[in-house]
């Protein structure tokens, strides 16, 4: 891995500067620091933010859409230039395996197009009003946008929420995750060097409960972009509150996939599989609950524990099927809720190779069956490779069981009947639905949210470009 930046190094009004304080970085594949990051301070933040402040009232805010769309364009251009980099990059920090890890980059720079071309086309409306007038709409940016982006997919994420900020001009302050900030600073370079104006991007890395708050509570900021835990989630909201700012929750899920008795089940199972294990389960859209018609359950379960029975754990470098997680913590929450497996079936086990690192934060991925709908395990995130395969009896036996947790992400509905497949798609409870395919964490076009304690708020798409921005009404009485 080469880095060609200080990772302690924070960005401040387009200036590159150390903290007096530092935290460790460390690699999940070995659980060995290999370097310090920034410890960003709020009074970071309150530089971060007077300087993104004063950027929107400077050349960004004469800045035309098409020219913000010509430069994102040009950012999506140099990350697909450095994807390789980056990719190695990532896959150290966050012990992601490479070829996800490269996805990941993809998908950054599939952001920076997407929100380049859609800079220019957000448009007003004008409304017939009484006579003598003229209304029309005017979107235009908040301002300060501030993005507290989470570890579990930090390029992803923050092409996601930066991307869409930006096209619609607003200047922002990101803070990353504490686990995660090195390909944040690597964007931040990349976009300096693509001849964004100083000030319009600041990243100040540190800790949540430091950086982090002091972004969410800050007065000066205009709205707050977050993914990450419920218990966090509702931190920022609370704090937001206090300056009635707007924020957009992207929080956890317990998403299903409802495999029907007509299911397609070769086209089926891969998808079952992934769903749960990309990432090494710490994805907040991952397929963590697989619903199977009774009359396939025992053929599903089979099928989903001889492939667990193939996965292969290990460093990420190593490009296997599941990396580790990302921190020990991690690893000890996800062995904790998996220890709360004891009443159910272990179905099968993937398997941690004989040479991975033994400081690395590996937990063997885990399929459990003969699961209740009211279990823990069938209740809470895991945010670790384990899925549950439940049962149920009929369509409105599945959907009580998938409407059943207080979440509601994604769905999945597998089912060769047109008519189920309509009535799934209104009934389940998720912010998005996939008919016989399941895309968790992709769809760079698709707007995404959730509903419930999985958040509010759509990224992603089109959409996003009306969350980064306020619409005016303009009337005008010419007589
Ligand atoms: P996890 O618990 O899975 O690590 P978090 O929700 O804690 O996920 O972290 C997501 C992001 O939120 C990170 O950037 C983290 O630093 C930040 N964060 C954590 N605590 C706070 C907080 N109290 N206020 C603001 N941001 C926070």
């Amino acid at each position: 891995m080469t880095l060609w930046y200080d990772p302690r190094e924070i960005l401040i009004g387009g200036q590159w500067r150390r903290t007096p304080a530092t935290l460790a970085l460390d690699d999940p594949s070995t659980g060995e620091a290999f370097g310090e990051i920034a410890r960003g301070q709020a009074s970071d933040i309150d530089e971060a933010v007077a300087a993104a402040e004063a950027a929107r009232h400077g050349v960004w805010g004469r800045t035309t859409a098409a020219e913000r769309g010509r430069l994102m364009a040009r950012i999506g251009q140099m990350i697909l230039a450095r994807a390789d980099d980056l990719a190695q990059i990532e896959a150290r920090d966050v012990g992601k395996p490479l070829k996800q890890a490269k996805g990941d980059a993809l998908a950054m720079a599939r952001y920076m197009e997407f929100y380049a071309g859609a800079a220019d086309k957000i448009m007003g409306e004008t409304i017939p009003y009484m006579d003598g007038y003229t209304v029309y709409t005017l979107r235009e940016p908040h301002g300060v946008t501030g993005h507290i982006i989470p570890w579990n997919y930090p390029m992803q994420i923050l092409g996601r929420s930066v991307g869409a900020a930006l096209a619609m001009g607003n200047t922002c302050v990101v803070k990353p995750a504490e686990e995660a900030c090195l390909t944040a600073l690597a964007f931040a370079r990349i976009a300096e060097e693509a001849g964004l104006p100083p000030g319009v991007l600041n990243v100040v890395p540190g800790l949540g409960e430091e950086a982090g708050a002091a972004l969410s509570s800050h007065p000066g900021i205009h709205h707050v972009s977050f993914t990450g835990s419920v218990g966090v989630g509702m931190l920022i909201q609370a704090a937001a509150a206090r300056n009635v700012v707007p924020v957009t929750l992207e929080l956890g899920g317990k998403s299903p996939q409802l495999v029907f008795e007509d299911a397609d089940l070769d086209k089926a199972l891969p998808f079952l599989v992934n769903a749960g294990i990309q990432n090494a389960g710490q994805t907040c859209s991952a397929s963590s609950r697989i619903l199977v018609h009774r009359s396939l359950y025992a053929q599903v379960v089979d099928r989903m524990a001889a492939r667990y029975r193939t996965l292969r754990v290990g460093p990420a470098l190593a490009d296997l099927d599941v990396g580790p997680l990302i921190s020990a913590r991690q690893k000890e929450i996800v062995e904790g809720m998996l220890a709360l497996s004891s009443d159910l079936t272990v179905a099968a086990r993937g398997q941690i190779v004989a040479d991975a690192p033994k400081g690395g934060f590996y937990v063997a991925p885990t399929l459990l069956a003969d699961v209740t709908p009211g279990h823990r395990l069938a209740q809470d995130e895991i945010f670790g490779p384990a899925q549950v395969v439940i049962p149920f009896d009929d369509e409105e036996d599945a959907v009580a069981i998938a409407n059943g947790t207080e979440f509601g992400l994604v769905a999945g509905v597998w089912s060769e009947n047109g008519g189920r497949q309509m009535r799934m798609a209104k009934r389940l409870r998720a912010g998005q639905v996939f008919l016989n395919n399941y895309g968790a964490g992709g769809g760079v076009e698709l707007p995404f949210g959730g509903v419930g304690k999985s958040g509010h708020g759509r990224e992603k798409g089109f959409e996003a470009l009306y969350g980064f921005s306020v619409l005016k009404t303009v009337a005008a009485h010419h007589g």
